[in-house]
């Protein structure tokens, strides 16, 4: 019917430039909807490099109760700026929705969420990250074993907010502040494609037993981070990324 349209307009430009933005939105397979719908690590090369996606948009929906911590908004900068490619800067966008009073959420409640809240996809030079904060616990979640957060697609990670709050802030517990940046910096790590798993190893070095994990214990990206059980290994400041992390993330086009 477009076509038809255009056709009686008569003019061959429109046409032409109608077709040609057309092509793009279709052929880009890192834009929209379908990109963000990818697996984790997928968009790795996109994320860390400047070729395509100059710029950064960090998305943050949260729960009432749950806003992020300004420490954190500051170490996700100077993280990212660290360690990607965007010449043209990083912004963020802050939400609050109600919280929902529900104990537990699986995946696909998750992502119901995403695709409600989430109003950044991407496009042009613009690369979109988003993070979602909910009030209650992983539904996968074991007794003895649970989850502070997950990176779930190629641009999205979801924070487990009174988990953070429940293991912060005690005796010999990394504060509030702490443990959340570390988290959320552990995600974005997994979503820059860390360890193995859309970012190729320089090195050897993944986690034997734990896959997409980095096997030095002082590192960002040790599969503990983002369980209950790095919370002993977790000082007063957000771990680092080690050696080998760092050049995986400089050969795949980061810094
Ligand atoms: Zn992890
Ligand atoms: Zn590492």
């Amino acid at each position: 019917m477009k076509k038809t349209l255009l056709k009686l307009i008569g003019g061959i430009c429109i046409c032409l430039a109608y077709s040609c933005v057309d092509d793009r939105v279709m052929e880009d397979p890192f834009a929209g909807k379908p990109a963000a719908r990818l697996g984790v690590g997928q968009l790795a090369n996109q994320l860390l490099a400047g070729d395509q996606f100059t710029r950064m948009e960090i998305e943050m929906v949260y729960m009432s109760g749950y806003r992020p911590t300004n420490f954190m908004l500051g170490e996700m900068v100077t993280f990212l700026e660290d360690y990607v490619n965007k010449s043209d800067g990083i912004i963020f966008r802050q939400k609050e929705i109600p919280a929902l009073g529900q104990a537990n959420y699986t995946i696909s409640d998750i992502r119901e969420l995403e695709e409600t809240h989430r109003e950044r996809y991407n496009e042009r030079e613009i690369f979109t990250v988003f993070l979602l904060v909910v009030d209650g616990y992983f539904s996968q979640d074991e007794e003895e074993n649970f989850a502070l957060g997950a990176a779930y697609n190629s641009t999205s990670m979801v924070l487990f907010g009174p988990r953070i709050v429940e293991n912060s802030g005690g005796f010999r517990r990394p504060s509030l502040p702490v443990l959340e940046t570390t988290v959320t910096l552990h995600e974005l790590g997994h979503l820059m494609g860390l360890v193995n798993n859309g970012t190729a190893m320089v090195h050897e070095h993944e986690d034997d037993e734990y896959e997409s994990h980095c096997d030095n214990e002082s590192c960002l990206m040790y599969w503990a981070v983002e369980t209950n059980r790095g919370l002993n290994l977790m000082g007063s400041t957000v771990p680092e990324l080690d050696e080998n992390c760092k050049n995986d993330i400089r050969a795949n086009g980061g810094k």
